[in-house]
């Protein structure tokens, strides 16, 4: 209840943001060397110059007291997988040094500026674990696997005694010891992919044993099983691509590859009738639904997010902040940024927080391409930063952007790494001038691996709470 009231009090100042259209609906690092040079040393410790305290995210009272006194906009940039590594082909740079973003620079050299441990030790470095962190809860407390998140952004609602498994369709050899060929059963499309899904509800579903296979997207399906399937220890088979298939290991394994033997009859049976080179599915990634606590009751801040990404989406189910659907959002290089921007812009009208995510920065990761990267990386800076800077200062409320991805995924790896990622924190109010394109520098902050290599990591959960403190 009071945090509904604290929204509404707020929308009256909001109006002041010139350019949003109130008519128009919202649609629904481092592993560089230390810094060299006097500048990276003082960039290195700019955090230290910018005293915003980190604390966890216990005190609701105090975050929802800030709210009625103040008002402020909240916006969270997150170029997922865009920390990377310094690349030959980039004259030892990183795609962040070699991006030019001079609207990033100009936020940066008046804000905070560190390095932030988005994956806790122990857990995978993907989108999910680091997405959380980045909305303020900390995975080691809150993370239960892929599957169940997955499960929310597809609107499949987990009982207590269920588990989601991710359910792959793959293509493996024929060979006694089968090679993984392909962890994505050569990309089928959905009109291809869910009439072997329904065939797998029909033949091994549809409730029997409690199992109930769930279309999703491509090759990415969803099985539902009782929770005494949970404990397996399975391999992700896009880590296995071209190697012998390493079946679920644990207690709970015979139920899995039972499962996933049965598959095989079904699943050739109806690829070969839509043309699919699917030959079975491949369980992982599962968990039981994360008791994810309200992201408003949590923060005292009401909010929206836009992202191609299910697993992303999924987070924004579980925690009430509210997903945007933004026609031309893709999780692809032919992502609409600007869309995504003017989608921010609106939100804000009558929401405080807005949390903008895209993909392409990790895509271009996977696939080793630091010139895709560099190009995503500016396409940020003048279709969202720009905008959405402009449109703040327009305004007359103050406020604060969290910018950081998720994890980094190097061009030279082309996977995830589960390295600290650097992060920024700007406030228009503590900024000198109010203005981030003033180029005045109140810390000399540096957004790049490098610059911020010497940095201690905070904890990425904390810097929600950062964010929103008073
Ligand atoms: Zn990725």
């Amino acid at each position: 209840m009071v945090v509904v009231a604290v929204g509404a009090g707020l929308v009256g100042g909001i109006g002041r943001v010139d350019v949003v259209s109130r008519d128009d609906p919202l649609l629904h690092a481092a592993r560089t060397s230390a810094p060299a040079t006097t500048h990276e040393r003082r960039t290195a410790c700019s955090v230290r110059a910018y005293p915003l305290r980190a604390r966890a995210a216990t005190s609701k009272s105090r975050f929802v007291t800030t709210r009625m006194m103040r008002a402020m906009k909240y916006v969270v940039f997150v170029p997922d997988g865009c920390a990377d590594v310094p690349l030959p082909e980039l004259g030892g740079r990183t795609p962040l040094e070699a991006a030019r973003m001079p609207r990033l620079a100009a936020l940066a050299s008046n804000a905070a500026v560190g390095r932030a441990a988005v994956i806790p030790p122990g857990l995978p470095p993907g989108s999910d674990v680091g997405n959380m962190s980045i909305l303020g809860f900390d995975p080691a407390r809150y993370h239960t696997g892929r599957a169940p998140i997955e499960a929310a952004a597809m609107g499949v609602e987990l009982e207590p005694d269920q588990v989601a498994y991710r359910c792959n369709l793959v293509a493996l050899s024929d060979e006694a010891v089968p090679i993984m060929v392909d962890f994505a059963a050569g990309h089928p499309t959905n009109a291809q992919s869910h009439p072997i899904v329904a065939a797998l509800d029909a033949a091994l579903g549809d409730g029997r044993a409690g199992v109930r296979f769930h279309p999703g997207v491509e090759y990415r399906h969803l099985c539902v099983v009782p929770r005494a399937w949970i404990d397996a220890e399975c391999i992700p088979p896009h880590d296995l691509t071209g190697q012998p298939a390493v079946f679920p290991r644990g207690a709970s394994a015979p139920y899995v590859n039972a499962l996933m033997d049965a598959s095989r009859a079904v699943v050739r049976d109806a690829a070969r009738s839509v043309g699919s080179s699917a030959t079975q599915i491949w369980l992982w990634g599962q968990g039981v639904k994360p008791a994810l606590p309200s992201f408003a009751a949590t923060f005292g801040v009401q909010g929206r997010m836009s992202s191609a990404v299910d697993l992303v989406q999924g987070l924004g189910v579980l925690t009430g902040i509210e997903v945007v659907d933004v026609p031309g959002a893709t999780a692809g290089f032919d992502n609409d940024y600007g869309a995504q921007a003017q989608a921010c812009i609106r939100s804000l009208a009558d929401r405080d927080l807005f949390v903008l995510h895209i993909e392409a920065t990790d895509e271009a990761g996977h696939q080793g391409r630091s010139d895709i990267k560099v190009d995503a990386l500016e396409r940020w800076d003048t279709e969202v930063i720009g905008p959405v800077v402009d449109a703040l200062d327009a305004g007359d409320e103050p406020y604060r952007i969290l910018l950081l991805p998720d994890h980094a995924t190097p061009c030279d790896t082309k996977t995830h790494s589960a390295d600290p990622v650097p992060y920024l924190l700007y406030d228009s109010s503590r900024s000198g001038s109010g203005r981030s394109g003033s180029g005045r520098s109140g810390s000399g902050g540096c957004y790049t691996e490098p610059a911020t290599a010497r940095c201690t990591p905070v904890p990425g959960h904390s810097l929600m709470a950062r964010l929103l403190e008073a």
